[in-house]
């Protein structure tokens, strides 16, 4: 029958487990095949299911089976808790914390994500999506970014002026403003004392000061992690360059055998001529230096994980924690709230020598007032042995889980001997849970695939984007 092909190519659609045999019929009437008795349980409850079901339904169903049924059975994977008692590891929990924004950050939210929806809508209803997808990926950077705190929005290295206004304007401001700003345009922009050390240049992917600098062919530079993130998700073939639109090529190996070092010249202007002395390492400003700090406001994200901090001592006073999140100025506006709070943080920064590191790394690992140790997932390809940390906790989740896990895997190793405890913060009803949705799916089509596409497990097709959006 139509519903599994039997009955073409000489086999007699009895063979179909819907065939109607008639009443009383054991055999069929025009091939005398018994009635079957069998049927073939993999296309029944697997194969079938999710070829006409996709993810939905019964397909959803059948991808269970594979992962949980069917892929443990033929697959010896030998993941990191399997492994966990060979290797002595202590056990791993991971705990999802969902809050809820407060009335002030949920307008803010509210105003952004109706702006942009009705932006991404345009683009679907122009059949321009893909064409536009460095633009659709930024809108879903400032939701991300708002999500942590309305700050980063608003005062984004890129949000120039934006701050004047009501709030929400002043966010749709920064998002206007923020498209297409050239390095260039920002370089020279800092105070006058800052002026022996070249400018840090302005990521227009991430709207903070580029890390790990990747420079791309047209010749702007980005944070290495966010070019990663960009083209990995990209699903045309060839991602164009947020800036200046021209086809995007980075040569990504560059500079990776020095993750701490930026790359020559990244640093935007030299500093005058000569070039005699050494170069220093660029500027960075801090999202502090633009907000009003005397009234500086928390948010639900930042209380929830000084709370979390709080049970985490009141409960161990020995325990400490990393805490990881995408963005740098998230990372500055944590930092800011514990320390107010009487919790000492450390943090590694990119310009920062082996010298001030160790002494960092030292402050945490041995120094028992130190709890919490800041970690950009920008600053990437560090080795470190963290294992004082027996806490992780993620202020964003990210497109790919693999990055997660990376995060996760700088504590649980030999010479852990705790417990180990991940938080992972969300705030209910934003991008944040439809990314932890897409996920989900991802991860369960990606378990149960032979072949394991890597790449199709951070891309986002048309389909994930208008999920995103809907
Ligand atoms: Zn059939
Ligand atoms: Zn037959
Ligand atoms: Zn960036
Ligand atoms: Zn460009």
């Amino acid at each position: 029958g139509a519903c599994c092909g039997v009955g073409e190519g000489g086999i007699c659609a009895c063979s179909c487990l819907d065939f109607p045999f008639k009443e009383g019929n054991s055999t069929c009437p025009k091939c005398n095949h018994a009635r079957i008795s069998h049927y073939c349980w993999w296309n029944r409850y697997v194969a079938n299911p999710i070829k006409f079901n996709g993810y939905t339904g019964r397909g959803r169903r059948a991808m269970l089976i594979l992962k949980n049924q069917i892929m443990p059975r033929i697959l010896l994977r030998r993941t990191k808790v399997q492994c966990a008692d060979d290797l002595a590891l202590p056990p791993r929990t991971v705990i999802l914390r969902r809050d809820a924004f407060d009335a002030r950050e949920a307008d803010f939210y509210e105003a952004l994500y109706t702006q942009s929806q009705a932006q991404f809508n345009t683009y679907v209803a122009s059949g321009v999506l893909l064409q536009n997808y460095a633009h659709v990926f930024d809108l879903l950077i400032r939701l991300r970014q708002a999500v942590d705190h309305p700050y980063l929005v608003v005062h984004s290295a890129t949000a120039t002026g934006a701050a004047a206004g009501a709030q929400a304007a002043a966010a749709m401001g920064g998002l206007d403003g923020a498209r297409n700003v050239q390095p260039e345009d920002l370089a020279g922009a800092g105070s006058p004392g800052c002026r022996d050390a070249p400018e840090a240049l302005v990521c227009a992917i991430c709207h903070e000061d580029v890390e790990q600098p990747a420079r791309a062919e047209c010749g702007h530079t980005f944070c290495r992690v966010c070019v990663l993130e960009y083209v990995e998700t990209a699903t045309t073939k060839q991602a164009r360059c947020p800036t200046c639109d021209k086809p995007l090529t980075v040569d990504l190996s560059a500079g990776e055998g020095s993750p701490d070092k930026p790359a020559p010249g990244a640093g935007g202007r030299a500093s005058g001529g000569g070039g005699a002395t050494a170069p220093k390492a660029p500027k960075k400003h801090s999202i502090l230096s633009r907000i009003n700090l005397p009234g500086f406001q928390s948010s639900t994200k930042i209380e929830a994980l000084r709370e979390e901090l709080h049970h985490m001592v009141a409960r161990d006073p020995s325990a400490k924690a990393l805490v990881f999140s995408q963005f740098t100025s998230m990372l500055d506006l944590c930092q800011h709230r514990l320390e107010q709070v009487g919790i000492r943080c450390v943090r590694l920064e990119g310009g920062m020598t082996l010298d001030v590191r160790e002494r960092m790394i030292e402050a945490f690992t041995h120094d028992q007032g130190v709890k919490v140790f800041l970690m950009s997932l920008k600053a990437g390809g560090v080795a470190l042995n963290l294992t004082a940390a027996s806490h992780v906790m993620l202020m964003d989740p990210w497109w790919n889980p693999a990055v997660e896990a990376q995060a996760q895997d700088r504590i649980h190793r030999l010479g852990q001997h705790k417990p180990i405890t991940v938080t992972r913060f969300v705030i209910g009803g934003t991008i944040e849970e439809r990314i932890l949705k897409l996920q989900e799916k991802k991860q369960l089509v990606f378990e149960g695939t032979v072949g394991r596409d890597v790449e199709a497990l951070a891309r986002l097709t048309e389909d994930d984007l208008r999920f995103l959006f809907s």
